[in-house]
Parts: C-alpha cells; structure tokens; sequence
C-alpha cells in the first residue's frame, strides 16, 4: 500500500522559491572583470529567472531544449541557471577552456539552441561560430555590441510567469567532463538528482552551508555542476559572492570585505592564495570553511589552512557524482586527534555521505570486492541517487551489476570508511608489474618546500615496461636539484620507485578545470629517452 503522503515532485526551482520567500534580500555580489561590483538578491534572482523563461518561450525554446553558457562566475550566469531549468530546459554549462575541437564536439553533441556568453568569449564565438548550425540564438551576459545584452533580453519581460511545471525525473543540467581522460562525456543531471544532492551536501557534516554562510565559489561555474553551490546556497538562502575574473588579489579582497565564510576551489586555487599572501604580506582572510576537490590537496595547504583556523572539507567526486561523495566530516575522536594527525585526515579523500556509497573492487577483472583494510587499493567503484547512469546520447548504460559506476580512480579505504586515492587506473606508472602510484610521487615531491607543483608520469623502459619520471617547477632561484629532491623523497616513498630522472619545467600544463594534464605530458614525454 502506498503511503498518503503529500506527493511534490523534487524540482529545483522550488530551491529558488524557497530563497526568494524567506531569505528574499540576502545579497548576490558580482564583481565583473570591468572592476565594478554589483548587488542583487534572491528575490530578484527569481524574478530575473521568470522573465528569463519568458524571454525563452518568446524565442520559441521549448521544455528539454538545451541552453548553453559560456560564461565566468557571476550573477546573471546564476539567473540563467534558474531561468533555463525553470522554463523546463537542460542548462548546459560550456568550459570555455576546451579546445576548438572539444567545443565544436560538445555543443553538436548537445543540440544546443541558446548560447549565452560573456563578452570575453566574443572572439571564440566569432571562430566558432560556423562549426555551430544548432545555435539559433546568441546572447551575451555582458554587453550588447556583438548580441543582444542579457539585462536587454530578459528586461523587456515582466516576470509574471510560472515555472514549466514537469517530473522530478526530468533532465535539468548537462555538464561534459572536461577530458582529463579522454573524449568530454555528458552527464545529465535530473532535477531529483540535483535536489537530493542539495539536501545531502547542505548538512553541518558535508558542505556546512546553512543561511549565516557567505559562499565565494571560485570553482568555476561550468566545473562540475558548481560543485551545487548555486543550489545549495539558494536552499539554505546563504549569501553569494561571485568574481568574473580570477585574481587572487581580488579574491582574497572580496573574503574580507564581504565576510566570506566558504570557499570552494581546487588545489591550485588555494597556491596562489597563498603565494598572493606571501608576497603582499597579508594575513589569509577570516573566512572559516574551505572547501576543497577536483584533486588532492596537499598536506602543507591544509596544514596552512588550519593553522589560519579556516575548517577544511576535502570533497571527493566527480561531474559524474553531482559532484559530491565522500567528504572529511569530523569523526566523533576528532577533538582527541593530535594536529599533525588531522591534518593527515584532512589530507584524504574522507568518508562517504549519506546517498552516496563507495567501494573498491580488484583491478584485474572489475568486480571482484576488495577489503576495507587501509592497505589494498582498487578500482574505486561508487553508487547512488546522484551518481550517473548512463551518459547522455549513449545506448548502453554507464554502470554495472548494482549499478556500480567505475570512476577511474585507484583507492584504498580503511576498516574505519576513509578513502584515499591513491592514482587513477590511467596514471598509474606500472614497472616491472609493480603498481607506483604517481600521486604518491607528487605528494612527496610537493613536501619539499622548494617545489611549487610536481607531476609524475611513466616513461616506457626496456627492462622494467615503464618508470616514472618527475617534471616540476621549482620556487624561482631554488637550487633544488634531482639528487637533494630524491633524496628528500626518498624518506616517503619505497626507494625503488624514486622517479629515474626529474625535469625542471617553467609551468607543467593543466586541464581546463585547472588539474594536471596528465594526457599532456605524456604525449609530450612520448619519445622521452632515460639518462
Ligand atoms: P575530469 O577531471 O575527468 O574532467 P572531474 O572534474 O569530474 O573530471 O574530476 C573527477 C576526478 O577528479 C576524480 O575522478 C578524481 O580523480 C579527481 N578528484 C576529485 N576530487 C579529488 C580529491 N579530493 N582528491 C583527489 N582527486 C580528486
């Protein structure tokens, strides 16, 4: 028998509904890449989004469509994403970091109708324009030179609309991977997807957002669902500061004079953070969480972080997870944990949410469980209401038997839940049948305090199949050398799997979501010969 329960579907406009009723005048700020910084509100974000779905129905767009953005963080991209989902479409957030290749495959792939972009994107508009027959409708967030002006468009609407009603089930956000492995993948979110994932990672043990908070999400907005930050905020009515351009300067500006409480962005935000404190000797502004994903974040910037009294959250996850799985919420020892040994907490991948389950299974056959026992490390498997199913446009289903999804990841977990990455299954270097984990090589490296950033990758090798070689940047006028960084290393990692050479590069490329391209190095160390 069903129970008689009130049946609401799960819609995320009800998310903006809910911040506009009752945190109506808590703040968006923008500041834009002009200089300038603007204010709205919840109240008018929702009102701004339903002359949005007003201005789309009068452009013929119709429920399920797609509407793309290109677009930076700011508060009319944040309109768009409500406006576009609340007219019964598919928001789909383009990384305007892709190459030409990428970005002409994924808009195609999606059918895209709408673009809205900034206008820093006009002359990557204006190169790709022609690869683009879906797009029927240009608009940009910023100004009215090259298309009509976002403010333009939905100003002429008076707001007095209602959403599309529809399914909980229906799709709501289209978001590719942005191709650390390969060709970008298309996960679409559903709005129940979206809305579980909200209510999951608003909690004090997840993402602690709650209304007091002033989330700053330097994570860009077409980076993995914003890591639901836009969501979150509006289901709990939190404040939004949002920056069009990523100056640590500004940034660290905007903490202070706004009241940042969160922070979200990857590792390398949090370096130049730091490197932007160092040299204008300031103090890290008083913000209290930071959050932290997309790829490991070393001992020593959580350590600085925590000395600064900020709480760290390292998330683990991807576009394929919402993106939040696993999180370092505090056990119930916490208080009796020493610094030193919470900072090695901080510095895993932490334990699973509610809604969002992991294990490990055998690298050889991919089903075969493994122990949680801390020590054996598998393929990381994970399953869930906001886990991915099946890709958008594929045919066959992305996960297997009980809908475990691979994610690529090589992992151990403890008796106790923690997870640890130790590699993914593509970066792993294997030497003569051993597995080195290339993480653990950078890890390692990175602790000297003379290396800035460190990738270790394999090169081929007659004897052993494959040996891992070290490139790195080192601090300017270090004199860090391969033998004092081998020697340091080796003190944290087996001697055999010390790297047999280490290069001294000025920068080391990265992804569009600003990771390690591992892809990269290794096309550009192909022919790579060992000394
Ligand atoms: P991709 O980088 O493949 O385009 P995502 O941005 O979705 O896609 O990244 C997901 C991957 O990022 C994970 O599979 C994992 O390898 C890595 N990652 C995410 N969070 C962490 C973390 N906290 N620590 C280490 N690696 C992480």
């Amino acid at each position: 028998m069903l129970g008689t329960m009130q049946d609401w579907e799960l819609r995320v406009s009800a998310l903006i509904d809910y911040a506009a009723r009752e945190h109506a005048t808590r703040e968006i700020v923008t500041h834009w890449a002009d200089g300038t910084r603007t204010r709205t509100n919840w109240a008018t974000v929702r009102s701004d989004a339903l002359k949005m779905v007003q201005a789309l129905r009068r452009l013929d767009i119709y429920p399920g469509d797609r509407i793309a953005t290109l677009g930076m963080n700011h508060a009319r991209h944040l309109v768009s994403w409500f406006g576009a989902t609340g007219a019964g479409c598919v928001l789909h957030t383009v990384n305007p970091r892709l190459f030409d290749d990428q970005l002409d495959y994924i808009i195609n792939h999606a059918r895209d109708r709408v673009l809205l972009y900034d206008a820093a994107f006009q002359p990557l508009v204006d190169r790709m324009k022609s690869r683009w027959p879906t797009i029927e409708h240009y608009i940009c967030f910023d100004s009215a030179d090259h298309a009509p002006a976002f403010e333009d468009w939905i100003g002429s609407e008076d707001g007095a609309a209602i959403w599309s009603p529809g399914e909980e089930r229906q799709n709501c956000m289209l978001c590719y991977t942005s191709g650390t492995t390969g060709h970008p993948k298309a996960v679409l979110y559903t709005h129940r997807s979206n809305v579980l994932h909200t209510l999951a990672t608003i909690a004090p043990a997840c993402l602690a957002v709650e209304p007091r908070s002033c989330v700053l999400p330097i994570v860009p907005m077409f980076h993995a669902n914003n890591w639901g930050l836009p969501w979150s905020s509006a289901a709990t009515g939190a404040k939004m500061v949002y920056s069009q351009v990523n100056d640590p300067a500004v940034l660290c500006d905007l903490m202070t004079s706004e009241g940042v409480s969160h922070v979200g962005g990857v590792p390398t935000v949090w370096f130049s953070l730091f490197q932007h404190l160092d040299d204008a000797g300031q103090d890290m502004p008083p913000i209290k969480v930071a959050l932290s994903g997309g790829s490991a974040v070393p001992a020593s910037v959580v350590a600085r972080l925590m000395r600064a009294g900020v709480r760290v959250m390292q998330a683990w996850g991807m576009t394929e997870t919402s993106p939040i799985a696993t999180v370092t919420w505090e056990p119930p020892e916490w208080d009796d944990m020493s610094f030193d040994e919470q900072v090695a907490y901080k510095s895993t991948q932490g334990r699973g949410i509610c809604g969002s389950e992991v294990r490990i299974v055998s690298l050889d056959d991919n089903t075969r469980k493994l122990p949680r026992d801390g020590v054996t490390s598998g393929a990381l498997q994970v399953r869930g209401p906001w886990t991915v199913r099946r890709y958008f446009g594929d045919n066959e289903d992305a996960v297997g038997a009980g809908q475990w999804f691979d994610t690529g990841d090589v992992a151990t977990i403890s008796p106790d839940g923690v997870l640890k990455l130790t590699d993914r299954t593509k970066d792993v270097i294997k030497s003569g049948g051993e597995w080195i984990s290339s993480v653990e090589l950078e890890n390692a490296a990175v602790s000297h305090p003379d290396v800035l950033e460190a990738a270790a990758i394999g090169v081929s090798h007659p004897r052993w199949g494959e040996r891992p070689i070290l490139i790195v940047v080192k601090r300017p006028g270090s004199a860090v050398s391969q033998k004092i960084l081998c020697e340091f290393m080796s003190s944290r990692v087996a001697k055999w799997s010390l790297p047999d050479a280490v290069e001294f590069v000025a920068s080391i490329p990265h992804t569009g979501t600003g990771k390690i391209s591992k892809k990269d190095l290794r096309a550009q160390y192909q022919d790579y010969r060992l000394p």
